[in-house]
């Protein structure tokens, strides 16, 4: 059996950006990711919000990386009402982008296996025990786990770690051409409950995509197109499923922690995970080190570290879900007069006369001053989503 310090199962962002975090500390780590290539297949709308370029030091000069830069989104309510928003948010190339995060960790010193499988875990005295299947078979002996494995969280829930469920699923189409020029997203609790359309504009394409609860999502995508008149030809087609209710309660168990989707680490009101997954990653590299340093001094550090450090960001805070809840439970007609009292406002930029306009539109909706705590969540979680790009 082969022995190793630390692994690290899925090389996504967080999967990635642990073994970033763990080299940097000197430790060498191990990252299997099933798939071939790193960053393929794609399964994602590729927002990513700038604070990400600035908090993982990624160069914005790095062009290959991106293919445009949005600075403000719109919002589209039932009844074509619209309000809109000051962020800062590039069309990333995800396959480049993950594939510059794996050459990060390879030059600090990180090993990536592709094309391998970790199909069961155990844990034992010493560590945890991995089976791995690629060009061959192999058991190894890892004295830390980080589990990265996405969505699904299989190997994680062997080990006894809650799902980050319920999932719900995400497909899109890349259009030729370019259509609108902001991002948007179109709320309607009857065509898409649970979820939105969203237009993310690129060079020469653009990538338009539906997340719901609701079954014929191909269909109710295939009629926005229409209803919209976008007729570009579509290029590619993908999907894939995301943790919907945020964190996980648990995040670290004896010798593993967990990060990315597979800790349900997705803002769930706008379904985003990249930022939140590396985020994860970098504080559980990092906390992973000095947990393999004092065992090998002899001394106990635990892994909660982790678990308390990530508790203070603000992607963690329930405030996040009470919005998803209240919001995604509205009906259309709820939703309707919410963006008719922000009409046409920058939601962020409210202040003044204009919060006064907004306040004197909310008197004269008796339906959404009935629920005084709703709105205030999905103020604050509204702005969370923003400041942490959604
Ligand atoms: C349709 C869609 C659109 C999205 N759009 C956006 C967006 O625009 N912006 C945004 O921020 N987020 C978006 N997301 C969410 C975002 O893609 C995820 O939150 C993010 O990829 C999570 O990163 P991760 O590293 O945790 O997991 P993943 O990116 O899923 O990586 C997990 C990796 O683990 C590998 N793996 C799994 N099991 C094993 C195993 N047993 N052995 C070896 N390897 C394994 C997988 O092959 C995969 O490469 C979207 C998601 C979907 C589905």
């Amino acid at each position: 059996m082969e022995n190793i310090r630390a692994a690290i199962v899925g090389g996504g962002p967080a999967g990635l950006q642990a073994a970033i975090s763990l080299s940097r500390a000197g430790m060498t780590p191990t990252v299997f990711e099933e798939h071939p290539s790193i960053g393929q297949p794609i399964q994602c709308g590729e927002g990513l919000s700038i604070h990400a370029f600035d908090d993982f030091s990624i160069p914005i000069e790095e062009s290959k990386l991106w293919v445009g830069l949005h600075k403000k989104c719109k919002l589209v309510f039932p009844e074509s009402r619209v309000t809109y928003g000051d962020i800062q948010a590039y069309m990333i190339r995800r396959d480049k982008f993950d594939q510059y995060l794996a050459k990060k960790a390879i030059n600090l010193g990180a090993e990536i296996i592709t094309a391998t499988k970790v199909h069961s875990i155990q844990q034992n005295s010493e560590g945890v025990i991995l089976n791995s299947k690629g060009e061959e078979t192999k058991r190894i002996q890892s004295n830390l786990v980080i589990l990265a494995e996405g969505a699904r969280a299989k190997l994680a829930q062997s080990l006894s770690f809650a799902p980050p469920s319920p999932l719900i699923h995400g497909f899109e189409y890349k259009v030729e051409g370019e259509w609108g020029e902001e991002l948007e997203f179109h709320f309607d609790s009857e065509k898409y409950p649970y979820g939105y359309i969203w237009i993310f504009p690129r060079k020469n394409e653009t990538n338009i995509g539906i997340v719901t609860t609701a079954k014929e999502r191909k269909k109710r995508l295939d009629n926005f197109l229409k209803q919209n008149n976008i007729s570009g030809k579509i290029l590619k087609k993908m999907g894939g499923l995301i943790p919907m209710k945020g964190p996980i309660p648990n995040l670290y168990r004896d010798n593993v922690l967990v990060v990315g989707d597979t800790a349900g680490m997705v803002n769930p009101i706008f379904y985003g995970g990249i930022r939140m997954g590396m985020t994860s990653g970098e504080i559980a590299g990092r906390i992973g080190a000095k947990f393999l340093t004092s065992k090998e001094e002899n001394q106990s550090y635990s892994l909660s570290n982790y678990q308390s450090e990530i508790l203070n960001f603000k992607f963690m805070d329930e405030i996040n879900l009470k919005c998803h809840n209240f919001f995604y439970s509205r009906s259309n007609k709820f939703l309707s007069k919410l963006g008719k009292i922000l009409n046409n406002q920058y939601i962020n930029r409210i202040s003044g006369r204009e919060k006064i306009k907004v306040l004197s539109n909310l008197l004269m909706e008796p339906g959404l001053l009935r629920h005084p705590k709703g709105l205030f969540q999905i103020y604050k979680g509204f702005k969370i989503a923003r400041d942490w790009g959604f």
